[in-house]
């Protein structure tokens, strides 16, 4: 059966870039008679918001997409650590006590999350402390996998290259687990068959598909949507402004009106092919 899912961070109200990501997920779903799910990933520490969650359970049901919850990241940190003491065993995490600045100065190369970890701990054998982080041994990991693949729906076949991410963080600091970890393992305790998200995280996809093989994690298909972009052609965001779909579901705005005239957006999508899409005022 095919199982998807949207995975709202709860740091800011959703607006319609979310709509869209929730609607290409829900009807992708229902295309195949399946299932899709809600996930709230909160474990981004302070900039977590709990009572968010509520709105994003009203928004969805305001755009009309009938959800099953699955738990949040909060609930399911003891996997996370589990998974990272798997990676450590094999020798493949190494304890950083980098500050930010410390990186910036050092790094020369930009990766799609940042400055790539030009290595400094792993050379100089920090020692683990309450305020390391751990990252992925990223050349080592690559090595024990050997060459993976990947398949997006709208781009064909990938070969994974996470390298181009450097050695990324695993295990927070100020947060139980990045990113990375908790959803590729979220997924595949999901039962998720198609990843469905914006096509800005893209490249994330290199590193998840590296961990599904080092923790012998299910293999999915990944459906990356375009995003919507502002007429300047920057994407939509919270930190922006976007305005929050909770706020035109109070002022008794038709959700499914709202949803019908995103899905008319998606469905240019497969004609265009473009990757970002303004949706017409
Ligand atoms: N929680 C992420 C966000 O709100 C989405 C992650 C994903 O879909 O994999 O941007």
């Amino acid at each position: 059966m095919t199982i998807t899912r949207f995975a709202p961070s709860p740091n800011g109200p959703l607006h319609l870039g979310h709509a869209f990501s929730a609607i290409a997920s829900h009807d992708r779903a229902m295309r195949d008679s399946g299932e899709f799910l809600l996930r709230i990933e909160d474990i981004d520490g302070a900039r977590s918001r709990p009572e968010l969650a509520d709105e994003f359970r009203a928004d969805l049901a305001w755009l009309g997409l009938a959800c099953r919850e699955v738990p949040a990241q909060s609930q399911r940190i003891a996997s996370y650590r589990a998974a990272a003491d798997n990676l450590r065993a094999m020798g493949l995490l190494y304890p950083c006590t980098c500050t930010r600045a410390e990186i910036a100065a050092a790094a020369h190369t930009q990766g799609p999350d940042g400055p790539i970890y030009p290595g400094t701990c792993l050379r100089r054998g920090a020692r683990p402390n309450t305020e390391a982080a751990w990252r992925l041994d990223i050349e080592q990991a690559a090595i024990l996998a050997g060459p993976l693949e990947w398949t997006d729906e709208r781009r064909g076949v990938q070969q994974a290259r996470p390298e181009m991410f450097g050695d990324v963080v695993l295990w927070r600091k100020d947060a139980p687990a990045s990113y990375h970890l908790a959803a590729t393992l979220d997924d595949a305790a999901d039962g998720v068959t198609h990843v469905t998200r914006g096509v800005d995280l893209f490249h994330a996809s290199h590193i998840h598909r590296l961990l599904q093989h080092l923790l012998g994690l299910p293999v999915p298909t990944w459906h990356h949507h375009p995003v919507l972009v502002e007429s300047d052609g920057r994407k939509l965001a919270k930190r922006r402004d976007a305005p929050a779909i909770a706020d035109r579901r109070r002022a008794g705005e038709d959700g499914r009106a709202v949803a019908a005239e995103v899905r008319s957006a998606l469905f240019d999508t497969g004609i265009s092919q473009s990757d970002a899409l303004t949706l017409q005022p």
